[in-house]
Formats: C-alpha cells, sequence, structure tokens
C-alpha cells in the first residue's frame, strides 16, 4: 500500500527525509516556540503566554482560544499586514454576543491549501480524469475555487457545478460532462446517487459536513468504491486531514496543527478517547491560533496506519457532542435506502420534517427509523418523490434549523 500523499507533502515542505513522531513534535514545538516569541516580541494577543515551552507537553496548561476571542479580537490575533491579506472568511454565528467570527489568510495560506487538496485529491484524481466540484464559489481563493485550482494542477479537469443546482440540471450535467470524481458534501452526494444514479461518477471526496455511517456506506455501495472524507475547518485554512489508502481515519497536517482532545472540562483526554478537538494552527501565516476549542467532536486514532504515515489519524467527526445531532439523525434516517433527503424546522408548535423520497410509505418509515427522537414532541412529516426542480434541502452544513429560518 502506498502512504499517504501527506507524508510526502509535509517531508516536502519541511525539507526532511523521514517522518517519524520525533521529527513531527520536533517540527511542532519549533514552530509553536516561534509564533510564542512572535506574540511576546509584538506583544499580540497571546503576549501573555510564555515566550516558549520546553516541551509539547506543557502546550496544555496553556488557556484555550474561544469563537469569542475569534468574533471580538481577530484584528490583534492578525499576524501579517491588512495589505497582505488575500481572503477573509466571517460568519455572523459567534454565541452570545451576535458579533461574527472572522478568519484572515495570506497568499502562503492558501497556496499550502491548495497543496494540501492536492494531496488528498491526489489520492483519488487522475490526469485527464474529470472532476465535478459541488461546493460553493464566490470569487477569488473562494473554496470551489481553490479545489478547482487543485485539480487543474494534478493535470484533471474541473466542473464548477457548486451547491444550488436542481437534480435536473445535475443530471444534464452528469449525461453532458461525465465527471469520474465528485466533490462536495457527504448527503449532498447521496441525493444525487439516488436521484440521478452513478453515471459516469466512481470516486469521491466528501468534506464540509460530518459524514455519519449510513451515509458514508450509502454512497459508497452505489459508487462501488470507498470514500475519501478530508475534514478542513476555516480556523485551519479550510484544509486539515485527509484519507489515505487505507482509508481508515483522517491523517492529520501536523505541521500545520497541532491537535488535542480534551473532555468538557477541557482536560486532554489520551489517544483512542473521544472529546473536543482543539488546534493550535502553528502553520497559519496570517491568523495562528493557540488550543482553539473547535466545537468538533472526534478522536485520535490510536492504532499505526496499515499505509506507514505517522502523521496522526482523525476519526469521523461530530459537530457540538455525540448527542441529539443533526448527524445522529442523519445516520438514523439515511439508512431508509429511497430516502433522497430532509429538512428539519423546529418551532413551538412541534417539530417539521419535509422530505423527498423515492419510495411508498415514507412517513411511517421516517417515523420508525426516528425511534425515540422527538419521542416528546409533536412531529409533523410531509413527504413526496422529488421533482427534477427539486435541489438539495440544505446548501451547507446540515442543521435543526428554528422556525423562520
Ligand atoms: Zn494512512
Amino acid at each position: 500500500m502506498n502512504a499517504s500523499r501527506l507524508d510526502a507533502l509535509v517531508r516536502e515542505q519541511e525539507q526532511v527525509e523521514r517522518l517519524d513522531r520525533e521529527t513531527i513534535e520536533a517540527i511542532q514545538l519549533k514552530k509553536l516556540n516561534r509564533l510564542l516569541a512572535k506574540e511576546r516580541a509584538r506583544a499580540g494577543f497571546y503576549r501573555e503566554m510564555p515566550e516558549r515551552l520546553q516541551s509539547l507537553g506543557r502546550l496544555s496548561d496553556l488557556p484555550f482560544t474561544t469563537d469569542e476571542d475569534l468574533a471580538h479580537h481577530a484584528g490583534a490575533m492578525l499576524l501579517t499586514s491588512q495589505s497582505e491579506i488575500r481572503r477573509v472568511l466571517s460568519d455572523a454565528t459567534s454565541g452570545t454576543t451576535g458579533a461574527a467570527k472572522r478568519v484572515f489568510y495570506s497568499e502562503n495560506d492558501l497556496e499550502r491549501t491548495v497543496q494540501l487538496y492536492m494531496a488528498g485529491l491526489g489520492e483519488l484524481i487522475f490526469p485527464g480524469s474529470v472532476t465535478m466540484i459541488a461546493f460553493p464559489f464566490s470569487g477569488a481563493f473562494g473554496l470551489g475555487e481553490l479545489i478547482a485550482d487543485a485539480v487543474e494542477r494534478l493535470g484533471a479537469r474541473p466542473i464548477k457545478a457548486g451547491p444550488r443546482l436542481s437534480y435536473g440540471e445535475l443530471s444534464a450535467l452528469l449525461e453532458k460532462e461525465r465527471p469520474d470524481t465528485f466533490v462536495g458534501m457527504p448527503v449532498q452526494l447521496l441525493s444525487l446517487l439516488r436521484v440521478c444514479g452513478r453515471e459516469s461518477l466512481r470516486r469521491a471526496l466528501v468534506s464540509g459536513d460530518a459524514c455519519p455511517e449510513t451515509v458514508l456506506r450509502g454512497c459508497e455501495t452505489i459508487l462501488g468504491s470507498s470514500l475519501f472524507p478530508h475534514y478542513g475547518s476555516r480556523e485551519m485554512g479550510m484544509a486539515g486531514a485527509i484519507t489515505c489508502p487505507a482509508h481508515v481515519g483522517m491523517h492529520l497536517r501536523e505541521n500545520h496543527v497541532i491537535a488535542e482532545i480534551v473532555d468538557r472540562e477541557g482536560r486532554v483526554l489520551p489517544k483512542g478517547e473521544t472529546g473536543e478537538l482543539v488546534i493550535t494552527t502553528i502553520g497559519m501565516e496570517a491568523l495562528p491560533l493557540i488550543r482553539y476549542r473547535t466545537g468538533d467532536y472526534t478522536r485520535i486514532l490510536p492504532e499505526p496506519c496499515p499505509c506507514g504515515c505517522e502523521l496522526l489519524r482523525l476519526d469521523s467527526l461530530r459537530r457540538g457532542g455525540e448527542e441529539g445531532t443533526m448527524a445522529e439523525l442523519d445516520d438514523a434516517l439515511f439508512s431508509i435506502p429511497d430516502l433522497v433527503d430532509y429538512r428539519i424546522t423546529k418551532a413551538d408548535k412541534g417539530i417539521l420534517i419535509r422530505a423527498f423520497s423515492l419510495g411508498a410509505e415514507p412517513e411511517r418509515r421516517i417515523r420508525k427509523a426516528l425511534g425515540s427522537h422527538f419521542a416528546q414532541e409533536k412531529l409533523t412529516i410531509k413527504c413526496r418523490a422529488p421533482r427534477l426542480s427539486d435541489r438539495a434541502l440544505y446548501s451547507g452544513k446540515r442543521a435543526i434549523l428554528r422556525a423562520g429560518e
């Protein structure tokens, strides 16, 4: 089995012959200490932190960075000048205060993101192949644009589909362009495959949202190949961990990110135990973060990877803990083989589920698959077959919506 392409990329970026744990951790400590010294020298956001750590083990002594910090102090955290910023991503979700969380990227940050995409996509895309990209295209250095850049540099042709095409438009695109690979969100892929069929598609990289087991298996059964999940939050440059030929977990680009898993009280958990992922982004040039709580839950796989690469592997990720999440509901509901998509809205009067299904008696089957979920609530299910003019019921991350959203 070939080692993860990430292994070769990190060796090249760091100019080292071999990536064993000792080398990886030495690189991390060096970059972390460089960051701490810089922050002290410029009296930056992290100026109260020690100037250097003796070992990586001392990282857990440092305080966490939160979403609130990012919303209110991103300017103070910025390490480069404004003129060096090529892209800013902001959103309106920042807990209690309503301020927008912003993340800044320099040209080097975005170049390293494209390089990581090339390593991840290089496992499933070959020169001459055709790749359909279902992430948004939003102008220079947008997510779709960065992926398309990586696809082109691998000698393949990107098809810029975006996330908002109807099932009819998707069918026409599959027929005309004959893509062999898909890059997009997991449920988006499953819906596409269930409505339009596999057609020319053979392989897929999924990212941008949780990938529950039944969604993964559902896609793999129709595609006839194993998926390549990717994980990357905005705070780590939209690029973090990629699947290798062993298809067990995702190797993390550890020359860029130090990962810790913590329990609810913030104590570091040993390998193999599930908790919240905390990241220290030593490789980000514009906006490096120290011990940022991601709100994503996972574990670090304790066993060595059969591919031979020693970069840590993350298990699949779930947003916001383990109970009652959208991922858990997706896991339950997409076990219905002809369910195409559904959307959940919570209102004072109860729960509304709107769904597209290709099978008979969908309401009864959805109620059965829900099991004990929403057992205490008034549940309304509105289901019909998808039409060609319909599109996916979520255009971004899946979540239980509040009425009015
Ligand atoms: Zn591996």
